[in-house]
């Protein structure tokens, strides 16, 4: 559903609870709280109304992931594919990022991209990579607004956007004569089309392809109009997939034989089907919402999660579309400010904060992560097995070693256990390196939560990561006097 839910049904219950059991006045308190609150009710809708109904399907997903999709969305809020596609948790690995940019393969500047699809292709064995972009982008917008003289205004949007250069430049030279609003517009596709082309550079890709295991499809979703177009990379573009038909509702056909044989796929099933179930069920039922959100984004969340394809925040936190700006990566680490490493992590903390001014981070863990499991077993020679997984999860090498030194007899499991939990404190400690969200804390405009969501009990933990810095204490006192 995407209308905004306003019930706080579970609150008042939950403090009753509270009270009764532990009588723990302080967690209470928090409950007070609009974020704290949105965030408990959202799960508690998702505990109670999906995870308690099918312990078959969630017993099965604790078991393990197997996602037929890895999906690049962009993070903005309106965007989620959990909703517009209506995947469901254990369908879609998920990477989002400012304008689902893909890079070419490059292990020293982009190993969070490097480790989703490697960790994706090689690992989980999915069969689609669909890169979704979208109308009135704002990383899109940016890349072409940005100045000719290389002058930049951001720390990192600029850097990253200009992932998809080569794509600006095709449109303004194929298109001068456009207005800028259809200059943007097609730059939407065209940067699809270059990160699918990136996408070529990784050799689990090209392997994939050659093996024809793999498939890398093309999106666009129009959040005005409520439209989805589909097509696919092969070495030529296929005739793309218009949802829903230009003479939907009519009894005509456009007789293209080529579209409907592409129908025929189960990936593109898939992918039609859910978005036609979002369509009518959802965005054509909701003018007024829709309209507001085709205006503009007003998140009160940015959200880091893992990509694996069962904690999808948009079910385990019941966020609608519009709710949140999403960060999804392995193991949702958030490395310190480092412009010329993280730019995408950075251009997303940059923007959230900066731009759209969001009032919470949540940075959220869970069980059994793939990302945390991989940190773990890193062995200490430094010996890699991967090309960029294994960089990627190191960000969290602090969290492992604070583990090991206090938990040094618990079993592996346990110990991974608490390091899912360790890593999101490292990753909100990380978050402080960023001047945007020094300021905001400064001036009590920013929250910083963690998270972890236990998909195995179906349970979720909430904190608040406050960091004070105490009335300065000066030695001696202006008031002393030595007698
Ligand atoms: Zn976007
Ligand atoms: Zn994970």
């Amino acid at each position: 559903m995407a209308h905004q839910h306003t019930s706080k049904e579970f609150i008042p219950h939950l403090k009753e609870l509270l009270r009764d059991k532990d009588g723990d006045e302080e967690v209470v308190d928090q409950l007070q709280d609009p974020a704290v609150e949105k965030i408990v009710d959202g799960f508690m809708r998702f505990k109670t109304s999906i995870f308690d109904q099918h312990p078959d399907i969630f017993n099965q997903l604790a078991e393990e992931q197997k996602p037929k999709f890895l999906v690049f969305a962009c993070s903005d809020s309106r965007v989620s594919p959990s909703r517009v596609l209506d995947f469901h948790l254990g369908e879609a690995f998920v990477a989002r990022n400012i304008g689902n940019l893909v890079p070419a393969f490059n292990q020293l500047r982009y190993s969070d991209v490097g480790a989703v699809i490697e960790y994706a292709v090689s690992h989980l064995e999915v069969e689609n990579i669909l890169v979704m972009g979208h109308s009135k982008c704002g990383g899109i917008d940016r890349l072409m607004e940005l100045p000719g003289d290389g002058s930049t205004t951001f720390d990192f949007v600029d850097d990253w956007v200009k992932i998809a250069l080569p794509a600006k430049i095709k449109v303004k030279a194929q298109n001068p004569h456009l207005s800028l609003e259809k200059q943007k517009a097609i730059c939407e596709r065209e940067a699809v089309n270059l990160s699918l082309s990136n996408l070529l550079t990784y050799p689990y890709v090209r392997k994939g392809l050659e093996n024809k295991t793999l498939a890398l499809r093309g999106g666009h979703y129009d959040f005005v109009e409520g439209k989805f177009e589909l097509w696919e990379f092969k070495a030529v573009l296929t005739p793309t997939i218009k949802i829903p038909p230009c003479n939907f509702g009519s009894s005509d056909k456009d007789g293209d034989e080529e579209v409907v044989d592409q129908l025929q796929d189960p990936a593109v099933e898939k992918i039609v089907d859910g978005f036609m179930r979002f369509k009518t069920c959802i965005f054509d039922q909701h003018p007024d919402i829709f309209n507001e959100l085709a205006k503009e984004q007003k998140p009160k969340f940015l959200v880091f999660a893992c990509s694996d394809s069962r904690v999808s925040p948009s079910h385990v936190l019941d966020f609608h579309l519009g709710e949140a700006f999403m960060a999804r990566n392995i193991g949702n680490l958030v490395p310190a400010f480092n412009q010329l490493r993280y730019s995408d992590v950075g251009a997303m903390i940059e923007y959230a904060v900066s731009h759209l001014k969001v009032e919470n981070i949540l940075v959220m863990g869970h069980s059994k992560c793939g990302g945390i499991e991989r940190l773990m077993e890193l062995p200490g020679d430094g010996s890699t097995k991967f090309d960029f997984v294994d960089d990627w999860v190191k960000i969290a090498l602090p969290a492992k070693i604070k583990v090991k030194a206090q938990y040094p007899h618990l079993s592996p499991e346990k110990q991974a256990a608490k390091c899912e939990r360790e890593a999101v404190n490292l990753s909100l400690s990380n978050l402080l390196t960023y001047p945007y969200v020094q300021k905001g804390l400064e001036n009590k405009t920013l929250a910083l939560r963690g998270g972890h969501y236990d998909f195995v009990e179906g349970k979720f933990e909430l904190w608040e990561f406050k960091a004070v810095l105490t009335p300065t204490i000066k030695i001696p006192p202006s008031n002393f006097r030595s007698s």
